[in-house]
């Protein structure tokens, strides 16, 4: 086995055949291990070990009501974990995984309730990265995955970033670079009689009508009553510093992010700009650097951050959900 560090308990495994192995002996022995997806890096478990996936919640400071995507290499898993495929699932995975689309499916009852916080469904993807394939076929197993981040925190897309929110916390990571999107995958709910996107991600409403032949309705989360996905009541994807979002017209939201940041700078405030994408052929690069970015500046020891709204076409959906997300106001102009 190539050198391996050790930070606090948690072991940092470098990319290789014998630390998938090892990592993959460590979550069927019901232990927690980070690793690289192509939209964030997520926090692993067997999800058929009740205590391991308590443990999840417990390392993340994860509300019990929020539940997880688990993770899977083949079609054989996805049978084990759900009571049955809906019609177009199978359409949807053939064109889509591996890749970052998770689908709601009726839950089996052989899953522990903990993995899906009591609901009668699961969600369930097969992501795009050879070091996660790997892993989930070594284990032989579905593994459970939230992104491996401290609840509230913007998401991990590096190593580091999984280290500063949980080392000490979790048993492994293994190291897999920058991840490829940067942005957690588009949550399809199929369990009900229509498909509705229960979160924008890497695969947009248009990809999944072209493939569906019908119209995808997006849920438009809490604005009142009981949210679609548990996940969309709380804040999410936040820094420390507070974000104020400004969305409408461009030179008007840029002239009002001007004068804000003037008025706060004058304060002592330290401001960060988070400028959106100058058009949609962007939107990609804006998406990966999006989580790397919002960390930076509470490294830098930003208070305020002034984030320009983008059009929400195409990955400009996900782009502006993580931001209304993170956001403690929302300036429409
Ligand atoms: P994370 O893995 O941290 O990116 O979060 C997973 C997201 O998927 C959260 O927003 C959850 O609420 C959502 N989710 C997971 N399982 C289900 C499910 N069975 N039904 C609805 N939403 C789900
Ligand atoms: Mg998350």
């Amino acid at each position: 086995m190539p050198k391996v560090l050790r930070i606090n308990r948690t072991l940092v495994l470098p990319p290789g055949r014998k630390t998938v192995l090892a990592a993959a002996r460590l979550i069927r022995n019901g232990r927690l291990v980070a690793f690289p997806t192509e939209t964030v890096y997520g926090l692993g478990a067997a999800a058929a070990d009740r205590l391991a996936v308590k443990n999840i919640f417990k390392a993340k400071g994860r509300p019990a009501d929020n539940p997880l995507i688990v993770h899977v290499a083949c079609l054989e898993q996805v049978k084990e974990i759900s009571s049955c495929i809906p019609p177009g699932a199978l359409e949807l995975m053939q064109r889509f995984w591996p890749g970052p689309l998770s689908l709601v499916l009726p839950r089996s009852n052989r899953l522990p309730q903990e993995v899906s916080a009591g609901l009668p469904t699961v969600a369930v993807r097969m992501p795009a990265h050879p070091v996660a394939l790997s892993l989930i076929r070594a284990a032989g197993v579905p593994i459970a995955a939230p992104s491996a981040n401290r609840s509230g925190r913007p998401s991990p897309t590096t190593l580091r970033h999984v280290l500063e929110d949980l080392a000490g916390r979790i048993d492994a990571v293994l190291d897999g670079g920058a991840c490829r999107l940067g942005l957690e995958s588009t949550v399809l709910d199929l369990s009900g009689g229509r498909p509705v996107i229960l979160r924008p991600g890497g695969i947009t409403g248009e990809q999944l009508e072209a493939v569906l032949g019908t119209t995808v309705e997006v849920a438009e989360g809490c604005k009142t009553g009981t949210p679609p996905s548990p996940g969309m009541k709380y804040r999410h994807y936040a820094p420390r510093a507070s974000l104020v979002l400004v969305t409408g017209a461009r030179r008007r939201r840029l002239a009002l992010m001007a004068a804000l940041a003037g008025c706060y700078q004058k304060k002592g405030l330290k401001v960060g700009i988070l400028q959106a994408p100058p058009g949609p052929e962007a939107f990609r690069p804006a998406a990966k650097r999006l989580y790397q970015t919002l960390r930076s500046f509470d490294a830098q020891g930003v208070d305020l951050i002034l984030a320009e709204g983008v059009s929400a076409q195409g990955l400009g959906a996900a782009l502006m959900n993580r931001l209304r997300r993170a956001a403690s106001r929302i300036i429409r102009v």
